[in-house]
């Protein structure tokens, strides 16, 4: 097994640098020209498909609103099925692709919870192998992340393009 470490995620999760200058990195607009830097999968109407670049297991993907909110209870009803139907397809994908023995699935709310990006709620799902905590003890908090981030965009990008949603 390639493996290949994410140094990057130290800063991350030191607080450092979680969110670009430029304001939130879940506010993406319309336009699509930077979807591939922003690691986006797949857009819905209300919500879509992002990547995470500091990713707790290869293939960390995030369901989020195109709304800036903090509160669950603010999403509007057709917000809700959407995400639910991006997580099913997330699933689904990430299953048929990375082959993984489980997942983590679910919400941050709120920085005590451990959210690193509180006012824009986003949904986790981490792929998840037996094993794969093995090390996390050992290195604390950094991840050996067996397969390059972009040669997994790739792989996902492919698999989101080819499936209908
Ligand atoms: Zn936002």
């Amino acid at each position: 097994m390639k493996q290949l470490w994410a140094p990057w995620r130290m800063s991350y999760l030191r607080g450092e640098s979680h969110a670009p200058e430029s304001g939130c990195i879940f506010c993406v607009g319309n336009s699509t020209e930077e979807d591939r830097s922003r690691g986006i999968l797949r857009r819905g109407e209300h919500a879509f498909v992002i990547m995470n670049k500091y990713p707790y297991t290869n293939g960390h993907l995030m369901v989020t609103p195109y709304r800036h909110l903090s509160e669950i209870g603010d999403l509007t009803h057709e917000e809700g099925l959407e995400i639910h139907r991006l997580l099913v397809l997330c699933r689904k994908i990430l299953g048929d692709h990375l082959s993984p023995q489980g997942f983590n699935i679910g919400m941050n709310l709120g920085e005590a919870a451990g959210a690193g990006i509180a006012d824009h709620i986003h949904l986790h799902i981490v792929p998840r192998w037996c094993g794969d905590t093995n090390f996390m003890p050992v290195f604390n908090d950094i991840r050996i992340i067996p397969q390059h981030l972009e040669e997994t965009y790739d792989q996902l990008l492919r698999a989101f393009s080819e499936i209908k949603f």
